[in-house]
């Protein structure tokens, strides 16, 4: 009696409003993007044309041929069951088999490729499936911010591995200090890289790999663009790496390659152990995607794949148009080999917050300020260029016409 009392004590003196969310939830700062988007729609709303170069998900449509396998798979009554949470044989083979084609990785459909829903999901549970609280990640910076949010989330600490242009923004693992190393229980890598686009040789993976055995840190490589590549590129899949299915996991995805980003389907390939722990995580918090996002998933793999080069082509002559746009303004940026990004410096006297604000409120142009993505890209802004040729050439324009610098 005398607890509910002071329960509803409590209640009212908060003025109705109990505090609810967990400290892990509290520590999450505000969504990244929230402050540009609502000054994006108040400029909106005033009847001016934004042009959005912030958002990383692709302009192009799905390919036909795999809306109609979807819509193929929803016919069949047997796919309305719960799914496979592992993932449908059908999926599981075409990703191990696609795996073998494409890298010459040997993959056991069985033990060694997890479904997701979306590749962010699998990347999210990880971190909580291999560490505990206290426990240390290894975080490249700047970076992807869901590694970071995880562990926080997960109540574990994150070190930032800085990547620095002249490293062509690879991490010195050299320079992480040996007190961060005995307590790191993970290391995320992410190339082609988000924000950075930097791609990386095989022998980088050789080095990581290596590195990683030598201090007992499982890895986790976040592939999401492993096939947005251009001009021969082709993008090594850290599993070529000698012994590497002894400490790493690879995440992909169909989001980028296929416009699949509203399916949410993912994958996670490699290491049978961390494979394990994250499908014991998963098991008990979803149960998998509906299956006929798996097959059309499956099929995307298995069907011509002229689909990836058409729109490669398209994104390659996109990157081209805006690192020379931007040359013209004086901001020097190499079109990169792989993702749709342009990362670049911002130039003096700004840093990357007051650069996006003055190209957002006097050009129009939403560019995302590299400091989103951690300490280490202060100095840079990123463009998506998931918008159509002239309206990234009009938006350098703009900025040309508006900013003085
Ligand atoms: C888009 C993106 C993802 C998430 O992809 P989904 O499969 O749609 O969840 C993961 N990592 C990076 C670096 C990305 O840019």
């Amino acid at each position: 009696m005398a607890s509910e009392l002071a329960r509803d004590k409590k209640f009212k003196k908060a003025g109705g409003r109990l505090k609810v969310a967990s400290e892990r939830v509290g520590q999450i700062p505000p969504y990244l993007f929230a402050q540009i988007q609502k000054k994006k729609a108040a400029m909106v709303a005033a009847g001016i044309d934004v042009i959005d170069l912030g958002i990383g998900d692709p302009d192009l449509p799905t390919p036909e041929h795999i809306v109609r396998r979807l819509t193929e798979e929803l016919a069949d009554p047997k796919n309305f069951n719960y799914p496979e949470f592992a993932g449908c044989a059908e999926f599981r083979e075409a990703v191990a088999r696609f795996y073998g084609q494409q890298y010459g990785v040997e993959l056991d459909p069985e033990t060694e490729v997890l479904a997701l829903i979306g590749s962010k999901e699998g990347i999210a549970h990880l971190v909580p499936a291999l560490i505990d609280p206290g426990d240390t990640v290894l975080i490249p910076d700047p970076s992807y911010p869901v590694y970071r949010m995880a562990v926080l989330l997960a109540n574990g600490e994150y070190a930032g591995m800085p990547l620095r242009e002249e490293n062509n923004f690879e991490p010195d693992f050299g320079a992480i200090p040996e007190k961060v190393l005995r307590r790191a229980k993970l290391m995320f890598l992410n190339y082609p890289g988000n924000p950075t686009a930097a791609t990386v040789d095989p022998a980088f993976f050789e080095r990581a790999v290596a590195f990683a055995k030598l201090h007992g840190i499982p890895v986790a490589h976040d592939s999401a663009y492993n096939r947005v590549t251009f001009d021969g590129y082709s993008a090594p899949s850290i599993l070529q790496a000698e012994g590497a299915k002894s400490i790493a996991v690879e995440f992909g995805s169909f989001s980028k390659t296929y416009s699949m980003t509203g399916m949410r389907i993912g994958y996670a390939v490699g290491n049978r152990d961390m494979l394990k722990a994250l499908a014991v995580l998963k098991s008990n918090t979803d149960t998998g995607q509906f299956t006929p996002v798996q097959k059309a998933a499956a099929y995307a793999l298995e069907a011509d794949q002229h689909c990836v080069s058409a729109n490669n082509r398209i994104y390659g002559e996109r990157l081209k148009a805006v690192a020379d746009g931007l040359a013209s303004v004086g901001i020097r940026t190499e079109p990169p080999r792989g993702s749709f990004f342009i990362w670049a410096r911002v130039p003096e006297p700004f840093t990357s917050a007051a650069f996006t604000e003055e190209v957002l409120s006097k050009a129009g142009v939403i560019v995302t300020p590299g400091s989103a993505f951690g300490p280490a890209g202060e100095g840079y802004f990123r463009i998506s260029v998931s918008v159509p040729t002239e309206r990234l050439l009009e938006a350098v324009q703009r900025i040309r016409d508006t900013i003085r610098f």
